[in-house]
């Protein structure tokens, strides 16, 4: 077994040109516009130029392949492309790799016909349209898509879907959704009740109802309604009743890269932790000498290795076309979780400044509390692992194969 933890050549310098075109060109761009205060129009022109030259840098698209106009990466060099790109505000989006339409990119590479990859998908890498992904409903389970009610019925050559959505981010502003609804209510299995469509937003019958306001402030995620909306049968995506199945194929990657962004962000919050302890004097020492400080930067620094070795792994068995449940499903409830808890610590270390708006802290702890909850919440998640591990040990003997199957 050859364990190598270096990317090749390429990659690194891919990643380290990621990292420098963030440090030199975006985030001063950034830090000029937010300290002038500048107007909505000026931000636009501003991002779309930095998408531009990132695009002209062959720094774009990092998960989609070259003939998308992407950098044809796999996923273990995609982690490290993300966890640069997140540690700058709209990083991911400069570079457009940027949840939602990153899901999205990767199930119409997927599942799409090439008349749908022509159509959709081409326009989200070339960034001249966006997506979003709507699944979650309000008055059903979240975690469980088989309680799905939004309904798509046959009508002549259309499919026409009617129901109401919550949650899917990034609605406003998108061209089409990816849409979950159940085809099939009378189907034996449970997860062979549902498919998914493209439709988009544009149509007649789709509506957004409200933006729901959430502890990151209003706006992003709404709730929207599909009345008698009406796509073709081409806009089927993927096969009938295959809409489950589209939607843990999705979540693999998607969730992975989540994660991905979640480490730039854990790593972030603690250099800040490590660089505030070792400046703030009280009690006779610096706050960094205190070995209930000290205790605060090795868990932290513990569990982001763990989250990185996780991501690794799960990375490398998505791409080497490996089952990867287990290992996707661990790497996201661990990595949601450090995120969670090393903010939180950095925010405590720095205080009422960490409390206060003049560091990123406060309002990286309020995106953090949602990393637990969707793309499967913490419950759910450790449900999966569960069954995996039981699984494993009653067909094998053994858990190692629902434990990243190591040959150790
Ligand atoms: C910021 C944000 C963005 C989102 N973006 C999208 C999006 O773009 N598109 C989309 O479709 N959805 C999106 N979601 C929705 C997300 O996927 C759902 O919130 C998630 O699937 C959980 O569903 P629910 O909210 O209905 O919770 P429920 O299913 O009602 O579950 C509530 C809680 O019950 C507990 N629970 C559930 N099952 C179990 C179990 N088996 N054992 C023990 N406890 C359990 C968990 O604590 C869970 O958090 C987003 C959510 C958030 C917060």
């Amino acid at each position: 077994m050859a364990i190598d933890f270096t990317f090749s050549d390429d990659v690194e310098t891919a990643r380290l040109l990621v990292k420098r075109f963030m440090k030199e060109t975006v985030r001063p761009k950034m830090a000029e516009l937010q300290g002038r205060r500048a107007k909505r129009e000026e931000w636009g022109v501003a991002i779309r130029e930095l998408r531009s030259t990132a695009r002209k840098q062959g720094l774009w698209c990092p998960h989609m392949p070259e003939e998308f106009g992407g950098m044809g990466l796999g996923h273990t060099a995609v982690a490290a492309m993300s966890a640069e790109a997140v540690k700058t505000p709209m990083g991911p989006y400069i570079i457009n790799c940027q949840a939602p339409d990153e899901g999205n990119m990767h199930t119409l590479l997927h599942f799409g016909t090439d008349e749908q990859k022509e159509k959709w998908l081409k326009p989200l890498c070339e960034g001249t349209m966006r997506s979003c992904f709507s699944m979650t409903e309000p008055d059903a389970a979240g975690s469980d898509p088989t309680q799905i009610q939004t309904t798509a019925v046959e009508d002549g050559d259309d499919w026409v879907i009617n129901g109401k959505k919550w949650f899917t981010s990034g609605a406003q502003g998108a061209d089409f959704a990816i849409v979950i609804a159940k085809t099939d209510p009378d189907a034996e299995i449970a997860q062979a009740r549902n498919s998914a469509f493209i439709v988009p937003l544009k149509s007649p019958g789709f509506s957004i109802v409200r933006e729901v306001e959430t502890m990151g402030g209003g706006g992003g995620h709404p709730e929207v309604k599909y009345d008698n909306v009406r796509v073709p049968r081409a806009n089927m995506l993927g096969e009938r009743g295959g809409g489950h199945k589209l939607g843990q194929v999705r979540l693999g990657p998607a969730r992975l890269a989540h994660c991905m962004r979640w480490i730039g962000q854990i790593e972030q919050a603690l250099e800040m932790l490590v660089d505030r302890a070792q400046k703030r004097f009280a009690h006779g020492s610096l706050l960094s000498e205190k070995q209930g400080i000290q205790w605060m930067m090795s868990e932290s620094a513990l569990e982001l290795y763990a989250s990185k070795l996780m991501v690794l792994h799960a990375a490398y068995k998505i791409e080497n076309g490996m089952d990867f449940r287990a290992e996707v499903s661990m790497a996201k409830h661990h990595v949601a979780n450090t995120l969670w808890k090393t903010v939180d610590r950095a925010l405590q270390v720095h205080g009422a400044l960490g409390y206060s708006n003049d560091t990123p802290l406060a309002q990286m702890l309020i995106q953090a509390r949602w990393a637990r909850i969707a793309d499967g919440s913490d419950e759910v998640h450790l449900m999966r692992i569960a069954e995996m591990v039981m699984r494993s040990y009653n067909e094998t003997g053994s858990v190692n194969h629902a434990v990243g199957d190591l040959p150790i």
